[in-house]
């Protein structure tokens, strides 16, 4: 009886030192996935890269920092310029992707749609968005929430920069 308690006793140490060493992997693999995920945004193998000095801009989905606002129905509308009234999609890029951290917003005529940058302090990122009153050196770097992006401020960057294959 005694030895197979003791037997017993023994089997669950083992178990638990199974789940322990479990858990631990499943930890490491979570936070390593966590630790990576702006490398989706890594430049392609070839493309052209330059390093530019660049103003940088924090911004993020709320009408402050997009130019939208809520019309009497309640639907978000853009708030100013030539396209004011028309429905805005919040959240959504120009470019047609849901806005995330890593999403950059530039002059497209100078960055194109899928221009990869790393931009010290922010880590890469890549073109999918427009912002209006955007010039050649100017780009936004979206951050999920507004203290996040007030946080950031305008800060000069040298801003490291791949083009799309091609360009
Ligand atoms: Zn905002």
């Amino acid at each position: 009886m005694v030895r197979i308690i003791r037997i017993c006793i023994k089997d669950c140490e083992e178990m638990l030192r199974r789940f322990l060493i479990l858990t631990l992997t499943l930890f490491l693999v979570f936070s390593a996935g966590c630790a990576t995920t702006s490398s989706r945004f890594k430049p392609k193998a070839g493309s052209r890269s330059e390093i530019l000095t660049l103003e940088t801009r924090g911004y993020c989905p709320c009408g402050k920092c997009c130019n939208w606002k809520r019309n009497w129905y309640f639907r978000p509308v853009v708030a100013s310029g030539p396209q004011k009234g028309k429905p805005k999609k919040v959240g959504m890029t120009a470019s047609g992707v849901k806005a995330k951290k890593g999403t950059i917003a530039a002059n497209t005529n100078r960055f194109p749609f899928g221009t990869v940058m790393y931009v010290p302090g922010y880590g890469y990122g890549r073109v999918e968005d427009r912002g209006s009153a955007l010039n050649e050196n100017n780009i936004d770097l979206f951050f999920k929430r507004h203290k996040d992006a007030l946080h950031w401020g305008k800060q000069t960057k040298k801003v490291k920069v791949w083009y799309p294959p091609g360009r």
